[in-house]
């Protein structure tokens, strides 16, 4: 076996052979301790069948562990000049493919159609760059990628916003868009100490299981999250308040947003923060039918 390349002194050594300065503005942060990088290819039960996509390979050290496990590992990488950097550092493993590309620029499907179609189970693994967590992870579920699903390292707060369950502070439209498309669940917590450089926020491991079907029956997805944005919109306002205020339409059809909730059972005055996701899949069929 190879020497890892995630602990700080083969790290140091690397970055100073190639005279490589991080780069704040693309999320630069790079893991040093591979004991985290072992739990993080076990949260995402990585086996021989596996093909594994990462974003962000940085100097490898999460595309080394995730190489030793996996039939294939494909890598979107942003930074051309880690480029010549990972051919050295993972020039042991012929499992890898390295892509030179924005990763929300790129055609996920078609990649997978070409380097794995041959695998039973893809698994998307990440560190990923904290500037666009957001627009990633949703990139990644609403293509609807034939994917099991993903484990990602970000920042602490996203992470539980993302797991976040009704009635509390960190639950709003990210928390539902994410759960329904998949089971969410924190693995754990990470220190600040196990990245070079350290990030000026904590972080944290989230893995997130595709479902085999959402767990609310929508008539208008489009209309669904349409729906919940603008219910989380200003969070303090009443729901009644936020759907007329910022809902397309909403004021012309106030009357019949007040009778759909009256017909559900839905106090007007509660906030939008204290709706579960099957009372925003009823809300959203009762008022479609205003939209379409
Ligand atoms: N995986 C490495 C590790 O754990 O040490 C590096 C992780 S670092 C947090 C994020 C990596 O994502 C960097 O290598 C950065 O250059 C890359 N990156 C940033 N934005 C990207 C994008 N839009 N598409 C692909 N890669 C990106």
């Amino acid at each position: 076996m190879h020497k890892d390349i995630a602990t700080p002194g083969r790290t140091k050594e690397i970055l100073e052979r190639y005279g490589f300065s991080f780069k704040k503005s693309l999320g630069q942060n790079f893991l040093i301790d591979t004991n985290i990088l072992r739990k993080i290819v076990n949260a995402a039960d990585i086996s021989c069948d596996t093909g594994a996509i990462e974003i962000g390979p940085g100097i490898g050290a999460l595309t080394e562990q995730l190489a030793r496990r996996a039939k294939k590992v494909v890598a979107f990488e942003i930074d051309s000049r880690l480029l010549p950097i990972l051919a050295d550092t993972l020039s042991p493993y012929d499992n890898v493919r390295i892509i030179h590309q924005d990763v929300l620029k790129a055609d996920l499907h078609a990649v997978i159609a070409e380097e794995l179609a041959d695998v039973s189970d893809r698994m998307v693994v990440a560190n990923l760059p904290y500037y666009v967590t957001t627009p990633i992870i949703m990139k990644l579920l609403t293509e609807r990628l034939p994917i099991r699903g993903m484990v990602v390292m970000l920042q602490k707060e996203v992470a539980d916003r993302l797991a976040a369950k009704p009635g509390t502070k960190d639950y709003g439209s990210l928390t539902i868009a994410v759960q329904y498309y998949t089971e969410a669940e924190v693995v754990m917590t990470v220190p600040r100490t196990v990245f070079m450089p350290q990030p000026n926020v904590d972080s944290a491991v989230i893995r997130l299981v595709k479902r085999p079907r959402p767990p609310v029956v929508v008539d208008d997805e489009g209309v669904f999250f349409q729906v919940v944005r603008a219910s989380f919109a200003q969070r303090r306002k009443t729901l009644l308040n936020n759907l007329t205020n910022n809902l397309l339409g909403g004021k012309e059809n106030k009357e019949q947003i007040e009778r759909a909730l009256a017909a559900l059972g839905i106090d007007p005055r509660r906030r939008g923060e204290t709706l579960d996701i099957a009372e925003f899949a009823s809300l959203s069929n009762a008022l479609a039918p205003l939209f379409r």
